[in-house]
């Protein structure tokens, strides 16, 4: 898809927002070998990324069946709930896939994950890690909105994660990446708090996945910058296994 300059420049001005938010100034210092606020211990080796076979037309029809079957789905409770159930979107061939928790009260009327104030936030995360978002997948661990935005239960993360799960196996992306606790305790379960295991990357099916902070937690602390500088390590850690550093 051929691209206009003003998209290119509108990317470009949304990259260097989400790094001066982020006071990214200090985050290239980690090249000469600074890591102040790298996870103790020893670091596991740099995980390597699986080779992808390319994506047969059956595959992406599955994937267009998985949506069509969330958007009538009722095997779980939050379907009484929900104006839109949300599948997910972008690319089918991503090699990046961000997973949050569940949708929220915008992306519930719009049908389309992330797409609220924290969406946007993401979507500014993605644009800086040089990515465009029809290039990225995002979607959700369960697929329609909890009541008052609370946590989905365990019986409804078990029914929905069928359909999570086989979007993974259609899409098979190299990395993933969980956005906060919900995403992260199903992919790479642990014990400690999301300070504690965001940075690192587990790994699920074989694919890295690397847990963050939820965006929503940013626009909570909107002037916790450090927060901010922590989510873009971890994101730069990404990239640098995708090759984009
Ligand atoms: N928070 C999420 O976890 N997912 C969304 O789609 C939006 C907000
Ligand atoms: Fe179905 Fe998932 Fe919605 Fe529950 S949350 S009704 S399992 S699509």
């Amino acid at each position: 898809m051929k691209r206009s300059a003003a998209d290119v420049r509108e990317d470009l001005k949304t990259h260097l927002e989400f790094l001066a938010e982020a006071g990214a100034g200090f985050v290239v210092r980690r090249e000469d070998g600074e890591a102040a606020s790298e996870a103790p211990g020893p670091q596991a080796e740099p995980p390597s990324l699986a080779e992808r076979p390319p994506q047969t037309a059956a595959e992406k029809e599955a994937l267009a069946d998985i949506d069509r079957r969330v958007r009538v789905c009722t095997l779980c409770d939050l379907h009484k709930f929900r104006t839109h159930a949300v599948p997910g979107e972008g690319n089918w061939e991503a090699e990046l896939m961000f997973i949050g928790e569940g949708p929220g009260r915008d992306e519930d009327l719009q049908g389309r994950p992330f797409v609220g104030r924290a969406g946007q936030l993401l979507r500014r995360i993605i644009a800086a890690m040089t990515f465009r978002e029809d290039e990225v997948y995002i979607t959700n661990m369960v697929k329609c909105r909890p009541p008052e935005n609370r946590v989905p239960h365990t019986e409804e993360i078990e029914a929905c994660s069928r359909y999570l799960i086989r979007q993974i196996e259609l899409i098979r992306p190299k990395v993933i990446v969980t956005l906060g606790k919900t995403p992260t305790d199903y992919f790479v379960p642990g014990r400690e708090g999301m300070t504690a295991r965001r940075g690192r990357f587990g790994s699920y099916l074989g694919i890295p996945v690397m847990p963050t902070f939820h965006p929503s937690y940013l626009v909570r602390n909107e002037g916790n910058r450090e927060l901010k500088r922590m989510v873009w390590e971890d994101m730069q850690k990404v990239m640098a296994l995708l090759g984009r550093k």
